[in-house]
């Protein structure tokens, strides 16, 4: 099995399933077929993870999650233009893209596995970090980041607001899986981990609470903002705010 294949079946099953349909909303559709990449399990940067300054010790390695991995796949799903239009408008976030943040993260929980699955078919070993009993998070760290998976699997660079600005842009969902299968590396077309973000400071003055500034974004004000949403929107959560209405939302900017 090659990536291309995986790609191909990722984007069948975005088409298809009905987890990535919203029908109380005339049927929206949640999500883009995604962008794909692989990291290698022995990368450099998958050590550098287990530093303070970047995630710290608890970060486990490919290895630690699959003692056989051969690769990492590491995928981003972007919003469809109607969800991210929608939340373009300031204030509290719009009813597609609350749906896209919970029904959404529903339909890549359904993706993870689906991949899981036709690689176990194919006789590879294939794990999802986030859904192992193992996933833990820790102060606000997990032990396995989707974001720094998606950079070193050649995804895309980091944000002043702590996204992941992909080649589809910031706004949208990641997912990954280790698994024995080996494959080629997907090559990083970037040295910085912030390369394409241009700082123009756009996804400032879109935050509700302020938490983004020049300097980057505060955790803890935007984690309060998510749990009062919550409370008003129950099950349902977000803001993306700062990954819409920027020059970031569905592309690199400037280019
Ligand atoms: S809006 Fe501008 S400053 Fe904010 S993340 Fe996007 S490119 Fe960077
Ligand atoms: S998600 Fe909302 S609250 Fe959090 S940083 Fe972005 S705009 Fe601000």
């Amino acid at each position: 099995m090659r990536l291309e294949q995986l790609a191909a079946a990722a984007a069948n099953f975005a088409a298809e399933s009905p987890l990535n349909r919203v029908p109380s909303l005339g049927g929206l559709q949640i999500f883009d077929p995604p962008l794909m990449g692989v990291a290698a399990p022995d990368d450099p940067l998958f050590a550098r993870l287990k530093e303070p300054a970047a995630i710290g010790p608890h970060h486990l390695s490919p290895h630690e999650w699959l003692p056989a991995a051969g690769a990492v796949v590491s995928y981003f799903l972007p919003f469809t233009a109607a969800v991210r239009h929608a939340n373009r408008q300031p204030g509290l976030p719009a009813a597609e893209w609350l749906y896209g943040r919970f029904e959404g993260e529903m339909f890549n929980d359904a993706l993870r596995r689906h991949l899981a699955d036709l690689l176990a078919q194919a006789g590879h070993q294939a794990l999802v970090p986030v859904l192992e009993p193992r996933f833990a998070v820790v102060e606000r760290r997990s032990n396995w980041s989707e974001r720094h998976v998606a950079h070193i699997a050649g995804l895309g660079t980091f944000s002043l607001n702590c996204s992941l600005i992909t080649t589809r842009g910031a706004a949208g969902r990641l997912g990954s899986l280790v698994t024995s299968l080996a494959l080629e590396p997907t090559p990083r077309p970037y040295t910085g981990t912030h390369e394409y973000c241009t700082n123009c400071g756009a996804c400032i003055g879109r935050c509700p609470p302020a938490a983004i500034d020049g300097n980057g974004k505060r955790h803890q004000p935007c984690s309060d903002y998510l749990d009062a949403v919550k409370i008003r929107f129950q099950p349902r959560y977000g803001c993306g705010k700062c990954q819409t209405a920027v020059p970031c939302e569905d592309r690199i900017p400037g280019r």
